[in-house]
């Protein structure tokens, strides 16, 4: 499989200025010179220096398809690590898949989707954490899952890792060392600094670990639904939000088919703010739903934002709907602050023990405060993203505290006095867990499936 010569269009396939079909692999120039013909070069293509780009005309027997620049880059400094052409054709989607067909036509394969990207990690330019980095990089709908996927891209979880994963391996060389040799006295390690070294490890590993729900936060937005009776201003807030923050707003269809999701940018924290259909326009989700589904809608949020009319008192229905949010991480917006204040602020602060704030939707007044309150709530007022590593990925997360199960099973078994090589088993299984989230000795089936999850083209 590895041996052959794959290409796609890896730009969208929809009218755009420029298109791209990307070729890799051993047979990647020899195809290039035969359907390529420079506007002035004598010299064939194949023998023009890597990493150069030719002006000229892709040709179907004596038929001039395309006016093109084509890129050429030897192995293997390319980002399979095979021969790479890519060809820059003009972006209109029967030319596009004219010249891939062509290509195709000359011996090489239409590629899988993410196949260049697994070339790549195949090959071993890159470990499966930043082949991964490179579809959240793709996804990314925030600054700071940007920021958080080009770090996992230059390789920072596998430079957390990759350290902690010697040094397992380490432990496990010499315990097994003294098993094979038990004649030579292997300045045995005593069991306390066994211990001592695995807990360090652990500890390294939880910390990671922790970072997890950051991540999930980064990669999926904060799941936020805004609640409140009619006419207290939703619909005007869902507004501000969308219209004041420089909103990527997309609609991304949601798991039911009736909900749509939302993606506010707050101060780079990213809400996905779910809408049920008509939240926003009768959005009185209580009275649509009934109680009883409102509170799944509401167990399913990561944040609530609960709004009051502060221009009226709150009543039963209010009460009603503050007792489903009581153990949610909830922020209570006092809305219409423009207005003359008749909600009892002392009464609701006796009845909820939850932020408030006073906003007017109306008036785009507060904003700033729910920015703040957000930050709080979830990243206890720091947010600050810098140089540290995120796990982002569900599949890391799950390895981590796998590997972290293995090293405290081994600690139990220094603990209870068993043999070294019942110590070395739960060792290894730690470093095989590790060793997943680089993509050391994975599973085909389970290399293919991550792949899968790419766009074709990449
Ligand atoms: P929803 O039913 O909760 O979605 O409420 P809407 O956003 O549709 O607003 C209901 C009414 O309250 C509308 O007439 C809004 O113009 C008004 N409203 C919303 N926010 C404010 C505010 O901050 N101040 C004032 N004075 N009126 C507001
Ligand atoms: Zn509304």
């Amino acid at each position: 499989m590895l041996n052959d010569t794959i290409a796609a269009i890896a730009t969208p396939i929809a009218t755009s200025g420029i298109g791209i079909v990307r070729i890799s692999g051993e047979d990647a120039f020899q195809i290039i010179s035969n359907i390529f013909k420079s506007h002035k070069e004598k010299k064939s293509i194949v023998k023009q220096k890597s990493h150069t780009i030719h002006y000229g005309f892709i040709r179907e027997k004596e038929n001039v398809v395309d006016e093109v620049l084509v890129s050429i880059m030897k192995a293997p400094n390319t980002f399979t690590r095979e021969n790479v052409v890519e060809i820059n054709c003009h972006g209109g989607i029967v030319v596009m898949k004219k010249i891939l067909n062509i290509v195709l036509d000359n011996g090489a394969r239409l590629a899988e989707p993410g196949e260049f990207t697994k070339r790549a990690f195949l090959n071993g330019r890159i470990d499966l954490s930043q082949a991964e980095a490179v579809i959240d990089l793709i996804n990314a709908k925030t600054d700071l899952s940007l920021k958080s996927s080009v770090n996992q891209l230059e390789g920072s979880i596998k430079n957390k890792i990759e350290p902690l994963r010697h040094k397992v391996l380490e432990i496990i060389a010499h315990l097994e060392a003294s098993i094979d040799y038990p004649e030579y006295d292997i300045d045995e390690m005593e069991d306390d600094k066994l211990k001592e070294d695995l807990n360090v490890m652990i500890k390294a590993l939880i910390n990671l670990l922790n970072t997890a729900d950051y991540g999930k936060i980064l990669r999926e937005g904060l799941k936020t639904i805004i609640i409140g009776k009619p006419n207290v201003g939703k619909s005007s807030l869902m507004n501000v939000l969308l219209r004041e923050e420089r909103a990527i707003v997309t609609d991304i269809p949601g798991t039911t088919r009736d909900t749509l999701e939302e993606f506010v940018n707050i101060n780079g924290i990213p809400l996905n703010i779910i809408d049920t259909a008509g939240i926003r326009d009768t959005n009185d989700i209580i009275e649509k739903m009934g109680v009883e589904k409102s509170r799944n809608y509401i167990e399913q949020g990561d944040l609530i934002i609960l709004v009051l009319d502060g221009s009226k008192d709150i009543d039963e229905e209010d009460k009603k709907i503050i007792d489903l949010v009581k153990n949610k991480e909830t922020i209570v917006l006092i809305n219409k602050s423009d207005l003359d204040l008749k909600l009892d602020v002392v009464a609701l602060k006796a009845y909820i023990n939850k932020p408030i704030i006073n906003i007017s939707a109306k008036k785009h007044e507060g904003i700033d405060a729910i920015e703040k309150a957000i930050n709080e709530l979830f990243f206890k007022g720091q947010i600050d993203f810098n140089d540290d590593i995120y796990i982002t990925n569900i599949r890391h997360k799950n390895a981590l505290s796998e590997s972290i199960k293995s090293l405290e099973k081994a600690i139990e078994s220094i603990n209870m006095n068993m043999p070294e090589d019942c110590i070395v088993i739960d060792l290894k299984s730690g470093y095989e867990k590790l060793g997943e989230i680089v993509g050391d000795a994975m599973n085909d089936d389970i290399i293919d499936q991550i792949f899968s999850q790419f766009c074709l083209g990449k």
